[in-house]
């Protein structure tokens, strides 16, 4: 009876997929009655015989049908209509493709320009390509490098950083990124922000984050570096400074204790810190050993800063997952790299921006400026002899060096380095995605994995600078930037 009513009911858009439920619910109960009927068991068959057909079942039907009608059309799809789809992995790009996602998955990849079911909705990309959420490797979201940047570090509270941190989530993921390793904080920031960006209180990327990255007295991360002396200070490893195997292995633990994902090391000296060398190896190989056994023992592995080419080979040699810049890397480096399965974190473009800042007054500290102006413009020549000798390439920037969402400038450093812009997209793709250990749910556009979605206007395989003009961002289904 109330199937021939719906069946009847004019079938107006909205409703059909309510119906359709309505139709499914009657039709299991029916079959359900049907079975215990059958049976025949003593029990049931009188209740349930008494209510086929009659008042109490039309109810029970309605009820149901009410029910899935509040909660909305539940097969209503996104369809996003791809002009052109890089899916991240792929040597070629593919063109008119439709990507459905249903809820926070990719569930379908059909070719042409489907059209839509009555509840879906329809993205029109047909003239952008589309391609998965881009991951950067090495980001500091909780600063962005200024002159004040030495005076901020006595002037800035714990929660300056975090509402810093906030604004820069958001604009990294604004500008395209949906994933980064953020390699070196303060106060724990970073680790707070993920939780606030898994829970969806904050728009930002998926983070890794190192927390306070792991230094010696005088090192690269030395929070205190070029504090006058009466302040007196002699940070521990609680604030990320070791000075012994001991002080390595506690030091670890409390980042563990602490929520990072990944740790951070100095390996050698750095260009920004109030320093006097930029190159210096700055752990014994026993210390980068008890780090990296420890962190192997919580589950996390560790990233090194390292310009200079003795403490990059300790570190490699150590077994650390990524050298970030690799400044003076020789060949023999390189070899070992190869050897050993490390990857390198290039951020070309924080060695441009250091080099252009150094040529102007004042702007560094007197003990940086030179190590701005030198270390700075070798990296992108280290880029191209990397990328030529075949060492593994996974994108990242440095950026809170350079501004925060201008993250993709790197693509086009890349490719005048001399990669392809398809294998310099896919180094902040699958390749990033791989290295992170999440390639199973991220980093490609394929049926099942999370809708991590962007689009560029035109080709950006033609003009790699396309990458910088990043007009649509879904993070996990949700539409961020449109
Ligand atoms: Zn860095």
């Amino acid at each position: 009876m109330l199937l021939i009513v719906v069946l009847g009911f004019p079938a107006h858009p909205c409703l059909r997929q309510p119906i359709r439920y309505l139709l499914i619910t009657a039709e299991l109960l029916r079959f359900c009655i049907r079975i215990h009927t059958d049976r025949g068991e003593p029990g049931n068959t009188k209740l349930i015989k008494s209510a086929t057909g009659n008042n109490q079942m039309t109810r029970l039907i309605t009820i149901l049908g009410g029910m899935l009608f509040a909660a909305g059309p539940l097969f209503a799809d996104t369809l996003i209509h791809a002009g052109r789809l890089i899916d991240g992995e792929s040597a070629t790009a593919v063109n008119e493709v439709t990507l459905r996602v249903a809820g926070s998955t990719i569930t379908a990849i059909e070719n042409g320009y489907t059209a839509p079911g009555a509840d879906d909705t329809v993205i029109d990309m047909t003239d952008q390509t589309v391609m998965p959420g881009l991951m950067d490797m090495h980001v500091h979201l909780t600063g962005q490098y200024s002159a004040r940047s030495n005076l901020n570090r006595f002037t800035l509270n714990e929660a300056d950083y975090a509402f810093d941190s906030a604004m820069y989530a958001k604009r990294t993921l604004e500008a395209g990124f949906t994933v980064v390793r953020n390699l070196g904080d303060g106060f724990n920031v970073t680790v707070a922000l993920r939780k606030a960006i898994d829970a969806g209180d904050v728009p930002g990327p998926k983070i890794f984050t190192a927390a306070k990255g792991i230094s010696s007295t005088g090192g690269h991360g030395d929070p205190t570096n070029g504090w006058a002396a009466h302040f007196d200070a002699d940070p521990t490893p609680k604030d990320g400074v070791v000075n012994s195997v001991d002080d390595a292995r506690k030091a670890v633990r409390q980042r563990y204790k602490d929520g990072a994902d990944w740790i951070k090391i100095t390996a050698t000296g750095g260009v920004l810190s109030v320093a006097k060398s930029g190159q210096n190896p700055q752990f014994t190989i026993e210390e980068l050993t008890a780090i990296i056994d420890t962190a192997k023992d919580y589950g996390l592995r560790v990233a090194a800063h390292a310009h200079g080419t003795e403490g990059m080979r300790r570190a490699v040699v150590a077994g650390v997952a990524s050298i970030e810049h690799g400044t003076y890397m020789t060949d023999d480096v390189m070899k070992l790299m190869k050897k050993h399965g490390t990857y390198y974190v290039p951020t070309v473009m924080a060695g441009n921006w250091v080099a252009e800042k150094a040529k102007i007054d004042g702007f560094f500290p007197e003990l940086v400026r030179p190590k701005a102006a030198t270390i700075g413009p070798l990296i992108e020549d280290t880029f191209s002899r990397a990328y030529k000798s075949g060492v593994k390439i996974v994108f990242g920037t440095d950026t809170g060096v350079s501004p925060h969402g201008d993250n993709a400038q790197e693509f086009a450093l890349m490719v005048r380095g001399g990669m392809p812009p398809m294998e310099a997209i896919q180094s902040a793709t699958s390749v990033a995605a791989d290295f992170l250990e999440i390639g199973d749910t991220h980093g490609r556009l394929k049926v099942g994995k999370q809708a991590d979605i962007i689009a560029v206007p035109g080709n950006p395989l033609q003009d790699i600078t396309l990458m910088q003009q990043v007009s649509f961002v879904m993070k996990g289904g949700k539409v961020y930037k449109d």
